[in-house]
Parts: structure tokens; C-alpha cells; sequence
């Protein structure tokens, strides 16, 4: 990916960025010039992120952050803005997914779940929210899925990911009043940890994949190119709107057919990540 220094002197918050997306995202926007606050509630691989970031010659504070607990936020937002003195990106994304059926779901996962992709976004926002307004600037964007579009066979994930349009429309007037741009990337089936196991039966790829017109799984970068678009001053004239990145899958899906594809994940027992 190309370095055309589009994010030079902006600080960027990225949440789960010790993996898969966020971690690519995370260098894309190193490359880009941004200075960053990396968190994620596992710290085994943020250090290296951090080591990467570093070597690119930007500032990071790599910080263990559970988006489940506001004292963590609170933490992320004071430490960013005493190091870099402002944020001007946040990009929320630290996600799971819960591979089950109505049936199959406990009220707990369900609590989980919400709590994880949906109120952990809130949380993000809502702490971040007063340093942006007071610099009058700002963009926000968080990761949904096309789980959010389309009959995906997941209840509670395509629940918290809707949710997540519906949090970033609702926010639209009120931050544009204060120069502040929120929109969201709905990523299709993108290879990472998250589906690596479900992903490792040929069966499984071949099916996902003969769903997906442009012919191929999604990679880490498609999802942070698009990222890196909506943190930029190139979309400038754009809030409250989701891009879909899936190759065409949810344009041509036929009712039903990605949760009869998608929806044989739990079948192997890969129900959490
Ligand atoms: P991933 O598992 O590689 O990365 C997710 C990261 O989030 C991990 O590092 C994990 O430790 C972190 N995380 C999980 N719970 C957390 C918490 N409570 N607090 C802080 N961090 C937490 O998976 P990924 O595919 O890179 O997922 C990134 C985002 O993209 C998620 O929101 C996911 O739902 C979304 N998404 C992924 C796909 C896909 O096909 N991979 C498709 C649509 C949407």
C-alpha cells in the first residue's frame, strides 16, 4: 500500500488493533503519518503493532483496553490527549461474533455480544466526543458488517452490527454542527482470526467464496483502504453513510443463501473468537 502521508499530524484511536483489521489499519495509517493510541483487551500482539508503528518513525501508546469497561476508555482517551493533546480519528473495531442461531444463543451471549460490538462503540464515542467537539474537528468510524444488510444466520451479531448504523445516523446532525464526520465500513468475509478456523475447511472457502462476484476473500487491507478513505480529508463532504466492502456479495446474494453457506460456521463448533 502506498505512503501518501494523507493522515500527516492527525492522531488516530484504534480499538482491537492487535489483530486482523485493526491491525492493518493501525499501519496503513502509521504510513500515513498518523501518531496512535493502538488498544486492545489482549496485549500479546499490540507491543509488536507498537514496535511496527514505531520503526515507520510515529508516536504510539500501545494500552490493554476492555471496551466492556468505561474506566478502560476513560483511560484511553485521557492518555491520548496528555501524549498527543487531541484526537482527531477514532476508529472503533474491536469486535467478536457469535456463530449461532436463535436456538443456540444464551441470553448471556446475547448481553455479550451487544456489549462488546455495540455499547463498547457507544462508550468509544461517548468519552472521545467532548476533545473532538472542543477542536471542532474530527472523524469517526466504526466497523459493522454486511451481517448488518443480509440474512446472515447470526442473530445477535447482525443485531449489534445494525445497531452500529443506527448509532452512526443517529449521531450524524448533532457532531456535523461541530465539524465532526461519523460514518461506518461494513466489511464482508474478510480473512483473519476471526474466521480462520471456519475458513481452514475447503469446503466452507470454496462455498464463501463462489458468493463473492469479484472472486476472492476480502483481505485486512480492502477494509483498511476504506478506513484510511473515511480519515481522511478526501471524504470530507461525507457523514453518516456505510461502506459496504465485500466484493459484490451482498448486491447479488439470493435470499437465504449466505446463511445456508455462512450460517454452517457454528456447525464446527467455532462459536466465539
Ligand atoms: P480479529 O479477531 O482478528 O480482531 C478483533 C480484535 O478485537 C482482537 O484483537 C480482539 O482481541 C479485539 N477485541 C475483542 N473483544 C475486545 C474487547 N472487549 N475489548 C477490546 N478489544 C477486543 O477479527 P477482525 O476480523 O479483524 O475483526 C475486526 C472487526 O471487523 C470486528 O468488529 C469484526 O466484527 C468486524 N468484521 C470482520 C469481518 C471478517 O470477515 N473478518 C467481517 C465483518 C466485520
Amino acid at each position: 500500500m502506498g505512503n501518501t502521508q494523507r493522515l500527516k499530524n492527525k492522531v488516530a484511536v484504534i480499538t482491537g488493533a492487535g489483530s486482523g483489521i485493526g491491525r492493518t489499519t493501525a499501519l496503513l495509517f502509521g504510513k500515513e503519518g498518523a501518531d496512535l493510541c493502538i488498544v486492545d483487551k489482549e496485549m500479546e500482539n499490540l507491543n509488536g503493532v507498537a514496535k511496527d508503528i514505531r520503526d515507520l518513525g510515529r508516536k504510539v501508546i500501545p494500552l490493554k483496553v476492555d471496551v466492556r469497561q468505561s474506566s478502560d476508555i476513560k483511560m484511553m482517551v485521557e492518555e491520548t490527549v496528555n501524549e498527543f493533546g487531541r484526537i482527531d480519528i477514532l476508529l472503533n473495531n474491536a469486535g467478536i461474533v457469535i456463530r449461532k442461531d436463535i436456538d443456540g444463543t444464551s441470553e448471556e451471549e446475547w448481553n455479550d455480544m451487544l456489549d462488546i460490538d455495540l455499547s463498547g462503540i457507544f462508550r468509544c464515542i461517548k468519552y472521545v466526543l467532548p476533545h473532538m467537539k472542543r477542536a471542532k474537528k474530527g472523524k469517526i468510524i466504526s466497523i459493522s458488517s454486511i451481517a448488518a444488510h443480509i440474512c446472515y444466520g447470526y442473530p445477535a451479531y447482525s443485531a449489534a452490527k445494525a445497531g452500529i448504523l443506527g448509532l452512526t445516523h443517529s449521531l450524524v446532525g448533532e457532531l456535523a454542527s461541530f465539524g465532526i464526520a461519523i460514518n461506518a465500513v461494513s466489511p464482508g468475509v474478510i480473512e483473519t482470526p476471526i474466521n480462520a478456523e471456519t475458513l481452514s475447511d475447503p469446503q466452507i472457502r470454496q462455498k464463501t467464496i463462489n458468493l463473492i462476484p469479484l472472486g476472492r476473500l476480502g483481505k485486512t487491507e480492502d477494509i483498511a483502504k476504506a478506513a484510511l478513505f473515511l480519515a481522511c480529508e478526501d471524504s470530507d463532504f461525507i457523514t453518516g453513510q456505510t461502506l459496504i466492502v465485500d466484493g459484490g456479495m451482498s448486491s447479488v446474494i439470493q435470499f437465504g443463501e449466505t446463511a445456508k453457506v455462512i450460517g454452517t460456521f457454528h456447525e464446527k463448533g467455532d462459536s466465539t473468537n
